[in-house]
């Protein structure tokens, strides 16, 4: 089995709804997104993937809908003050965790046709969360 990483960097906001720490509150994170391609076969290049492809198309996808926004969820109280202010969010069907914005990364890759096996979020230098199906 043949299997590349590919990180990318960004910066996004959220709160956790019902968490019963500081996590409630609207903060921030300079993240990175860890995404695992793995095959058993390789391209004519000899290659699971090129960096370059993988890069751009998720890089470009979370600098579009991701980054620097808010990761709400659609149950936020806070979402139509949020955006009558103007400010930018991206709403989520479940609690904008680590684990799950791993999760939406990861179906956002699949999608595109990746081999993509397990995506992680390291949310601080001390914490990540992972989803593979
Ligand atoms: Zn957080």
């Amino acid at each position: 089995m043949y299997g590349v990483t590919k990180e990318i960097e960004f910066c996004y906001g959220h709160r956790l709804l019902g968490h019963k720490g500081k996590c409630r509150h609207l903060h921030g994170h300079n993240a990175t997104a860890i995404i695992r391609l793995e095959s058993e076969t390789l391209d004519a290049m000899g290659m699971v993937c090129d960096f370059g492809d993988i890069g751009n198309y998720v890089k470009g996808w979370i600098s579009q809908e991701i980054d620097h926004n808010m990761l709400m969820s659609e149950h936020d109280p806070l979402l139509p003050m949020l955006r009558k202010a103007g400010e930018r969010v991206y709403v989520m069907d479940r609690n904008p965790t680590a684990e799950n914005i791993a999760r939406m990364i990861f179906h956002k890759v699949a999608t595109a046709g990746y081999p993509v096996v397990e995506v992680a979020l390291r949310e601080t230098g001390t914490a990540q969360a992972s989803y593979k199906p």
